[in-house]
This record gives structure tokens, C-alpha cells and sequence, in this order.
């Protein structure tokens, strides 16, 4: 380690810049960000350069040659000039003993700019000690991925009781511990979910009682897994996999989701396997508050999204009750994730202005829905869980006025490796269901299903008389 990470208090000087161009300009941009007082060396001043976000009042323009300049009062100096004046800029830096960085020469800085990922009070800096700046943006880009946008304001809200939980709490340790339960727990949770003003009063409470541990109170968050594939989770589900100590999850979630989980989590299986008859939901509801009450950080995983046909909204209300904090982070449902990956637009200007998302699953499994509601040839339907009644469908919706040559498409295993996808008429749904076997798998009934890549594929292959007779 050449380079020494260090976090520089800009605002206690002023920074001298040596330099013109996008590059000089990235660097004002970047020292103002940060409260600096900039004086700018530049030998053509063009004003044309100055975009709104350069604040002339932290900016000191300066026509002097910066070789022949005075650097006694500057705390840092940044020189992008770029040509043999880099080097007499440097030997001139060191001779004031001012810390200088020569954009792209190592050789010459004494300190270098990492890469930063910035969320207010908590900022991450990423170096190469100069060998690889694009290596350095990559592991940024990774970075800024897992960390969540609210740490920042997460980070100062914990800032502003960081004195009254320090007069409240002996010892070391058990400070640390405070702050270990914030973070991992509930308050956490509802931080970095935006729950501000939770967060904050339970923080307030824990803060005045710091004896009463909450680290008794653990948290569940309801997890929208998305279809299948583990790239269409969302950035916060992600996170909360990487926080979790228990996962409960049900069959649509794939093991690849589930590996993204903390090492060290818990697993729990609480779905259905073929043939067998699924954990009852009251059993999930108390499992899921019980092991919150023991002060873990839960997490309930779906596939989907757990407000759309996943008792995602029982479970809430049930852990309501029970006075545990929830947090529900959304999925991408199936129909979004089968239709992205079909190409199938489920909806179309002029075409298709209405979408609906039907259950064919009823209590008792008795197909009670009212399909008259879905005649307008301008919707697109899609169905979930209706494989198995895929010709009492077809046929109610024929008889509610949808035409038997609407385009209709059954969408299996969707988003996943052996994702499979038959499209036809709505007349002939049973068999484009029968054709695709067994799996989690959508029926899409509307025009716009003759846009979809399996179509496109099917007209083209010369099978327009089959399809679209
Ligand atoms: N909460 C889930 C739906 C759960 S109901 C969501 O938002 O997607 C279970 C039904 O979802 C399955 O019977 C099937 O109709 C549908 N489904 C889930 N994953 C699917 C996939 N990858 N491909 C096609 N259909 C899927």
C-alpha cells in the first residue's frame, strides 16, 4: 500500500487547480462538492466552460503562471495540465510541501483520487494505488450495487444521538453493542426502507432506555423474489438477503435466489412440494413472528411480488397485529418478468390500454371469477395459476364475448433456463397448456400477444394459417 486512504477536510483551506477542460472541470465539480475553496489556475478563462453547478462563490480565478506561483496557503494542490509542466508543478509542490495529484502520474502525486461512491455521510473510496483508475470505477460500480441509497441519511440520523447514547451507556463495549442492535435491527430496517420517522422515535426510545435491550425485537421483511431468474431481484431484496439471519422461502423461489442469501442464514422451506400438502399459512404467520420476537432479522421470500396472489398481505396484517416490524420489499411478478422476456407488450398504444392480472386459484379450488369483466378486446389478461384450467377459461371468456382468435399465449417457467412459451388462439388455449406440461406458468390472452417473439417466430416459420386463421 503506497497510498494511505485518508478522508481530507477540504474546507479548512483553499485547493489550488492547475489545468482547463472536462478534466479540470470534473475536479472543481468534485472539490466544491465537497465545501472546498477552489483557486483555479487557468491561463484562457472561457466562461462557456461553466456549467450551473461550478459555485463561483468557492471559486478564486487566477491568471498567474502556477510554475511561478506562490502555493504557501493552499492545503492540496490538483494538476491536470497534462505535458512537461506537470513535472516543474510537482517539484514546485513539494518544494512549498503542499500534497499535490498529477491526474494519471502516480510517479508525481503524492496523493491520488480514488474512485468514491458518495451517500452523504458515508462515503466509500475505491484505489489501485494509481495501476488501474477503470479497475477502480468497475469495483465502484459493484459497490454502489450493494450499498443501500438511505445509508447516508441512515448514518446521520445515528449521528445525532451519538452523544446522548454515549452519556447513557457504560462501557465500551456495550456502546458497541447499542449501535451493533441499531444497525442490524428493526430501526435499520425501517431506515433504510425510508421509515424515518419510526426509525427515529424507536431509536429516541432505545436511546433514553438503553437497558430495555430491543434486541428482543427482531423484524420480518416480506421479500418480492421476482420470477426466477436471480439478476431480476430488486437492489433491496438483495440487501436483505445479505442482512438476514432466517429465510423462510416457498417453492417458487430458485436456489439460485436463495444462494444469495447470507452465508450463514438459516433456510427454511415452508411451500408446497408436489404431492404434498404446504405449510398452512397461520403456521407461517407464527413462525415468522416467533423467530422476529427472538430478535432476528427475518426474511420472508417469495416468488413474484408479495402482494400480487402471495398472501403477502395476510402475513402483514397478521405481523401487524403482532406488533413486529415489517418491511415489504416489491418483486417483479411473474406477468412483468414472463412478458419482458417473451417480448410480449402487455400493453400497446391504441391497442391494448388495460391489464389484468387474474387469479384462476380460488379457496376450495372452486374457478369462481366473473370473466364477463374481461371482455374488452383492448385488455390483456393474463392469468396466473391457471395452467390447469386452461380450457374452462378459454371457454368462459369466449362466452363473455372475447373472440376465439384472440391471441393467447401460455407462459411456463418464465425468466428461468427452461422457461417454455407456446402461443396460438384463445380457442385453442387447452392445448397450447397441455403442450407446455407441468410448472409455474401464465395464460396471456390479448392482441398484443401477436407481437411476441414466439409469434414473430411462428408467422415467420410459415405457420401464419395456424395461428392466426
Ligand atoms: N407472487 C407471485 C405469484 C404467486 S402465485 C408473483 O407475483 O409472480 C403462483 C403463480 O405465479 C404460478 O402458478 C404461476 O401462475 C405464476 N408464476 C410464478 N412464477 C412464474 C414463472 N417464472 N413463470 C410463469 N408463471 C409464474
Amino acid at each position: 500500500m503506497r497510498f494511505l486512504p485518508v478522508f481530507l477536510d477540504v474546507t479548512q483551506g483553499t485547493v489550488g487547480l492547475i489545468g482547463s477542460g472536462p478534466a479540470a472541470l470534473a475536479k472543481l465539480r468534485l472539490l466544491q462538492a465537497a465545501g472546498a475553496k477552489v483557486r483555479w489556475y487557468i491561463e484562457e478563462f472561457n466562461t462557456d466552460e461553466f456549467t450551473g453547478d461550478v459555485q463561483s462563490g468557492l471559486l478564486d480565478i487566477c491568471c498567474a503562471d502556477p510554475s511561478g506561483a506562490d502555493f504557501s496557503d493552499l492545503i492540496a494542490i490538483v494538476c491536470t495540465a497534462g505535458g512537461a509542466r506537470d513535472t516543474a508543478i510537482a517539484a514546485r509542490a513539494r518544494e512549498y510541501r503542499v500534497p499535490i495529484n498529477v491526474v494519471d502520474r502516480p510517479e508525481l502525486s503524492s496523493f491520488i483520487f480514488p474512485a468514491i461512491i458518495d451517500r452523504g455521510d458515508v462515503v466509500v473510496a475505491v484505489g489501485t494505488g494509481g495501476a488501474s483508475p477503470v479497475l477502480a470505477r468497475r469495483l465502484r460500480e459493484r459497490i454502489e450495487a450493494l450499498l443501500p441509497a438511505r445509508i447516508g441519511d441512515f448514518a446521520a440520523l445515528m449521528g445525532r444521538f451519538r452523544t446522548r447514547v454515549a452519556h447513557r451507556q457504560s462501557g465500551k463495549l456495550s456502546l458497541r453493542r447499542f449501535w451493533e442492535t441499531v444497525i442490524d435491527g428493526p430501526i435499520g430496517v425501517a431506515a433504510l426502507a425510508g421509515r424515518w420517522h419510526w426509525a427515529e422515535a424507536a431509536l429516541s426510545r432505545a436511546s433514553t432506555h438503553p437497558e430495555r435491550s430491543h434486541r428482543q425485537c427482531g423484524s420480518v421483511v416480506l421479500v418480492g423474489a421476482g420470477p426466477g431468474d436471480a439478476d431480476l431481484l430488486t437492489l433491496r431484496a438483495l440487501q436483505a438477503l445479505q442482512a438476514a439471519d432466517v429465510v423462510l422461502y416457498d417453492e417458487l423461489v430458485s436456489a439460485e435466489i436463495l444462494d444469495r442469501a447470507r452465508r450463514d442464514a438459516k433456510r427454511i422451506f415452508v411451500g408446497k412440494r408436489s404431492g404434498q400438502p404446504g405449510v398452512a399459512q397461520d403456521v407461517i404467520n407464527q413462525r415468522l413472528a416467533e423467530a422476529a420476537r427472538q430478535g432476528l432479522n427475518v426474511v420472508r421470500l417469495k416468488g413474484g411480488d408479495p402482494f400480487i396472489f402471495g398472501r403477502g398481505g395476510e402475513e402483514l396484517e397478521y405481523l401487524r397485529q403482532a406488533e413486529v416490524e415489517v418491511v415489504v420489499v416489491p418483486g417483479i411478478t411473474a406477468a412483468l418478468g414472463c412478458a419482458a422476456e417473451a417480448g410480449l407488450p402487455l400493453t400497446f398504444r391504441d391497442e391494448a390500454s388495460a391489464i389484468a392480472f387474474v387469479t384462476a386459484h380460488h379457496a376450495g379450488n372452486q374457478i369462481r371469477t366473473d370473466w364477463s369483466k374481461f371482455a374488452d378486446p383492448a385488455m390483456t389478461v393474463v392469468v396466473y395459476m391457471g395452467l390447469h384450467h386452461a380450457a374452462d377459461i378459454g371457454n368462459q371468456l369466449i362466452a363473455a364475448g372475447r373472440d376465439a382468435g384472440t391471441p393467447a399465449a401460455v407462459l411456463l417457467r418464465g425468466t428461468r433456463p427452461d422457461a417454455l412459451y407456446r402461443v396460438g388462439r384463445l380457442d385453442g388455449l387447452a392445448e397450447l397448456a397441455a403442450e407446455v406440461g407441468e410448472g409455474p406458468g401464465l395464460l396471456v390472452v390479448g392482441s398484443t400477444v401477436a407481437r411476441s417473439d414466439a409469434w414473430r417466430a411462428l408467422v415467420g416459420g410459415g405457420m401464419r394459417a395456424e395461428v392466426a386463421a
